[in-house]
């Protein structure tokens, strides 16, 4: 079977990770914080030094890393492991970041016979441990194909977004909408409980109105409208202010880059960074509800 590096174990990598042991794959993983790479030792992983001693014994490697900055300095920098990979290896960089520099990773991969895909995803921490996540994949339709089975063992839906970076694009693009969406619902919840309505009456009425939208159907932001969500648990779980912030800084950047306009995102981005200054970064983002209160 298939040899896979893991590199990057957080939040997310880690029970990504833990799903390709479950499915069979043979795995090295590594991660700056050793203690994630023993997690997952017990768990039958071989550990590695370095990104590169992953590498090395793999002819996959999957890449789960905060940001921009970590990826291109994990495959092009000093020491850069493109530079060290095995021509033929396939890799499937994983984190959000920007799509410029996706592009980057892809032109330099394939200067050294390396096929990449950029395949980031949907569907939070719940997702990766219930291996349900949705991948919005960039690149070849032939390396998509190849490396689906790998992809099937941590998600759910996997979409071909288009050639390099494009999953990038898709990524941005969805939770700018996902964003723009929660914001105006808290600001319409507001509205209507300010002025004399039952929170769950205006919810459903909205939600079965050409106002309903996914934060309506699944995620309402008013504490007590739905049990499950997280504005009913303190706003705890869910999606962090902080994350949904940086995605949409990734948006704006992506809009300047080819000198589109994107207010409604640009605007998003602010409320966003407010919740950050008010101290919220770690708060589930249905939190901008607070503002309108
Ligand atoms: P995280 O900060 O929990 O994990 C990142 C891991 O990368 C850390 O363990 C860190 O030690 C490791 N790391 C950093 N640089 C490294 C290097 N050079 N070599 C090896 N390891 C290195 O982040 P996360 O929540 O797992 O998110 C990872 C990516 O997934 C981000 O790009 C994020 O935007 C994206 N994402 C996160 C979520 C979510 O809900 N957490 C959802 C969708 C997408």
């Amino acid at each position: 079977m298939t040899h896979i590096a893991f590199i990057g174990l957080g939040n997310m990598g880690l029970p990504m990770a833990r799903n390709l042991l479950k499915a069979g794959y043979p795995l090295s993983v590594f991660d700056l914080q050793r203690s994630a790479v023993d997690t997952l030792v017990g768990e039958g992983a071989l550990a590695a030094d370095s990104a590169t001693d992953a590498a090395s014994r793999a002819q996959v490697v999957i890449s789960m890393l905060p940001a921009s900055r970590h990826v291109t300095d994990l495959y092009l920098g000093e020491n850069g492991l493109l530079e060290r990979l095995k021509t033929g290896t396939r890799v499937i960089e994983c984190s959000t970041i920007a799509p410029e520099a996706a592009r980057k990773v892809h032109t330099a991969a394939r200067e050294r016979g390396i096929v990449l895909l950029d395949a980031p995803v949907s569907g939070g921490t719940s997702g990766a441990a219930a291996a349900t996540l949705t991948f919005m994949v960039g690149g070849d339709t032939e390396a998509l194909e190849k490396a689906r089975p790998i992809l099937a063992a941590m998600g759910r839906n996997i979409f071909h977004a288009g050639p390099a970076g494009a999953g990038q694009v898709a990524k941005v693009c969805n939770n700018q909408v996902l964003a723009v969406q929660m914001i105006a619902t808290a600001e319409a919840m507001a509205l209507g409980v300010a002025n004399g309505l039952e929170p769950i009456v205006l919810a459903e009425i909205m939600r079965q109105s050409s106002g309903g939208n996914w934060t309506l159907e699944k995620y309402n932001p008013w504490p007590g409208v739905m049990e499950h969500a997280p504005a009913s648990n303190d706003y705890s779980g869910g999606f962090m202010v902080e994350l949904m912030a940086k995605d949409l800084g990734l948006a704006q950047e992506t809009a300047n880059h080819n000198g589109n306009s994107a207010p409604m995102g640009a605007l998003a981005l602010q409320l966003y960074r407010l919740l950050l200054k008010q101290g919220k970064g770690k708060q589930d983002f249905s939190v901008v509800q607070q503002l309108f209160i």
